[in-house]
């Protein structure tokens, strides 16, 4: 980005030159909506220019953390206090004009790093942000994404009076299909059962992996009766899956507790957790394979 012509020439041909894809503007505003568009490697800006002048494109391209655009600064100044400006308003490296050909490329190269460095870096930040969210063998969120996005929802729900309602869904007779077919086959039907919940549910809910055979949905802002249904649904479609190993062919169910924050009272997330757990555990004493919920009265 460079406002004179002549200059654009010059810095152009030279990396045109050395093969590199070139992509010229002559304003700040320009330099800014073109790299975001574009999304280039490295980014070469003239201090002075209309419109918006290099501090103010290294200002704004800087603030964007999703991307790291790697500047380097042109200038006429030899001022220090200018390059400074320049180096504090965001360039990564700055080379006065008329420059010298090799200086140019090499300083380039270094932006040319600097990008591939830190992509990589928001690559492999991206990558341990997913490991900490989800869970290894179902790819569903882990109990750790379920207890905070719970506590954030249920906070925001008790200041907007809003409902939530929570589900946790526990595999009957689980161990069986570990000691009569194998661990991987268990973990196979683990699999499924995410899969099964992931498709049966809206995507606003929350579907996580509580631990072991044991998986938990969030609904934020849904009636129990909504709740209810869509677990009750869950349940009932677990006969439609059956599974083979060792030339039998065997079936799958699941028990389920479903509680609400207005039928419970509370906005606690650990009071929502127990409370479910119990109906939970009805489920399991009232023979498994069903849905116990909290006040049975309001729902026809
Ligand atoms: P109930 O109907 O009362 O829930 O009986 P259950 O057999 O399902 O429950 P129990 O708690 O006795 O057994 C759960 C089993 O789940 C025990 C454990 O080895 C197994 N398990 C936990 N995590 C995994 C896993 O990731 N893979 C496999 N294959 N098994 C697992
Ligand atoms: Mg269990
Ligand atoms: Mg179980």
């Amino acid at each position: 980005a460079d406002d004179s012509p002549t200059a654009l020439k010059v810095t152009s041909s030279v990396l045109l030159k050395r093969g590199y894809k070139v992509y010229m503007v002559t304003d700040g505003e320009q330099a800014v909506r073109e790299t975001q568009r574009l999304q280039p490697s490295a980014v070469v800006v003239d201090l002075k220019m209309p419109k918006k002048d290099g501090y103010q494109v290294c200002a704004e391209l800087k603030s964007d953390k999703e991307h790291y655009y790697p500047i380097l600064l042109l200038t006429a100044r030899e001022d220090i206090e200018s390059l400074v400006q320049g180096l504090e308003s965001g360039a990564d490296d700055y080379i006065i004009k008329p420059f010298n050909e090799m200086e140019f490329i090499a300083r380039v190269r270094v932006m040319l790093r600097l990008k591939h460095l830190n992509d990589d870096l928001l690559a492999a930040n991206k990558k341990l942000k997913y490991l900490s969210d989800h869970d290894e063998l179902t790819s569903l969120y882990n109990h750790r994404y379920f207890v905070t996005s719970l506590e954030k929802i249920m906070r925001s729900s008790a200041s907007s009076k809003t409902n939530v309602c929570l589900s946790i869904f526990d595999v009957d007779f689980f161990k069986k299909v570990n000691d009569s077919y194998g661990h991987l086959e268990g973990d196979k039907v683990l699999k499924t059962m995410a899969q099964h919940l992931s498709d049966s549910f809206t995507e606003d809910c929350i579907i996580a992996r509580y631990g072991g055979e044991e998986f938990t949905a969030i609904f934020p802002d849904r009636s129990l009766e909504f709740a209810v249904k869509a677990t009750q649904q869950v349940i009932e479609d677990c006969h439609k899956i059956s599974f083979k190993c060792q030339n039998t062919e065997y079936k799958v169910t699941m028990s389920a507790g479903v509680c609400s924050t207005d039928v419970l009272q509370s906005y606690k997330p650990g009071d929502l957790i127990q409370e479910t757990d119990k109906l939970l555990y009805q489920s399991k004493k009232n023979g498994r394979n069903r849905v116990t919920y909290c006040g049975s009265s309001l729902i026809k």
